[in-house]
């Protein structure tokens, strides 16, 4: 018989959202008549707005017009969507990314997934504990790890973010080769600031490492002393990939868009000591396994740009991010120390009394018939803590905290 990757008998059982899913089912079965509201999945709520949803309708109609049809588009995204972006999200900041060093994708899921076999299978891999699980699972898929023991795989750089740090990577003693941040952070909420992400960037200029920015939820700062990118840290054009995705700013969970920075300064090794773009790298694995993202939905990506998407969408994000203030203040009054929420659409609560993450997820569902995610699905660093999202509606938002209010413990 064919033999597989043996790596992949190494990964742990990603049980949480279907456990999650059976524990709400069973509930729901044995309590019909409970309403019961999730604050549990990273998923928004909201539809597209107007300005997306117009483009995407004229794109359509041009892919039905023979003189305006297009077929295989350039595998780094058009032109139009990659100068708007350049434009928007670097240039108006001071930022010197130009659009050839910007990659259209289907998503920031995907690209931080396939970003890793850029680097050899040797290569030291540091990253948060909690984490998205995405970072971890295919470094465990690529042979980078060694067995799991005692909850952690060993020959990993965890960065344990915990109440005592504020939930913030610590630079670790040793040399990690590839470091994987995420801020604003998926699921603590935590950010980095100027200062942290500039040591960040200071360690991996003096370890010659390589850091890979998840910012997915950069839409969401609000504080000026978070920076939106990690390219306003002098010298990070050198040292870091980043990611960022439609998904959360405008919507597009469903829809796909997302697109990775990978500037021509980031250089790295062959075994010889001769060095290479990691740029001309990504473009050679893009143009080799990847055909591009459809140009309809780039049109729909483009009109978050324009004047009209920006009013749009920031006025979805705010809504949200009432939500979160909403789910803070209701843990405030029921005793519950809670972090996260100003700069994340994600709240990060301390379980009350010691309860574990799974014991506090019970009690929720029994006593307010609220879902929500256990910390520890994310990791070691996650037990007796406990994630609630802002993305649901505001009705069932004030609903869930009304419920949270009344709480004792
Ligand atoms: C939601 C999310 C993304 C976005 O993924 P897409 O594939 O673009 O939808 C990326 N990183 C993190 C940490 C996320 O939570």
């Amino acid at each position: 018989m064919t033999q597989i990757n043996a790596h992949y008998l190494k990964l742990q059982g990603s049980y949480l959202f279907s456990t999650i899913g059976k524990k709400v089912a069973a509930y729901k079965e044995a309590h019909p008549s409970q309403k019961v509201i999730s604050l549990g999945i990273g998923d928004v709520s909201q539809p597209l707005v107007p300005a997306v949803v117009k483009a995407l309708r004229a794109a359509v109609d041009e892919m039905g017009n023979a003189d305006t049809f297009r077929g295989y588009g350039p595998e780094q995204g058009y032109s139009f969507l990659r100068e708007a972006i350049a434009k928007a999200d670097y240039q108006a900041r001071n930022i010197a990314i130009d659009k050839d060093e910007i990659f259209i994708s289907d998503g920031a899921k995907s690209d931080v997934a396939n970003f890793q076999e850029l680097f050899s299978s040797q290569v030291k891999v540091a990253l948060q504990d909690p984490v998205y699980p995405v970072y971890l699972d295919t470094n465990v898929m690529a042979g980078r790890t060694g067995v799991f023991q005692e909850g952690r795989f060993t020959n990993l750089i965890y960065l344990s973010c915990t109440e005592e740090n504020n939930f913030m990577p610590q630079i670790p003693a040793e040399h990690a080769d590839i470091i994987y941040l995420c801020s604003p952070n998926n699921p603590t909420g935590a950010a980095l600031n100027r200062e942290q992400l500039t040591s960040w960037v200071k360690y991996a200029q003096a370890n010659e490492s390589i850091i890979l920015y998840d910012s997915a939820y950069e839409a969401y700062i609000t504080q000026p002393k978070i920076p939106h990118s990690i390219y306003e840290i002098a010298g990070a054009e050198k040292v870091a990939v980043e990611f960022r995705s439609f998904s959360k700013t405008a919507g597009f969970t469903g829809t796909r868009c997302a697109y990775t920075v990978v500037p021509r300064g980031v250089q790295v090794k062959d075994e010889q000591g001769s060095t290479h773009s990691l740029r001309d790298l990504w473009l050679r694995r893009q143009t080799t396994k990847f055909n591009g993202v459809p140009y309809i939905v780039q049109r729909g990506a483009e009109a978050v740009y324009s004047e009209k998407g920006q009013a749009q969408i920031r006025a979805v994000i705010l809504q949200y991010m009432q939500n979160a203030h909403i789910i803070l203040e209701a843990l405030k009054t029921a005793g519950i120390r809670a972090f996260g929420g100003e700069n994340a659409p994600y709240i990060w609560l301390k379980t009350p009394g010691g309860l574990k993450s799974w014991d506090f997820f019970e009690i929720l569902l029994e006593n307010a018939q609220v879902v929500g995610t256990p910390g520890v699905g994310f990791g070691q660093c996650g037990e007796g803590y406990f994630r609630l999202t802002a993305f649901n509606t505001p009705q069932l938002t004030q609903e869930a905290a009304a419920r949270i209010t009344q709480l004792k413990f």
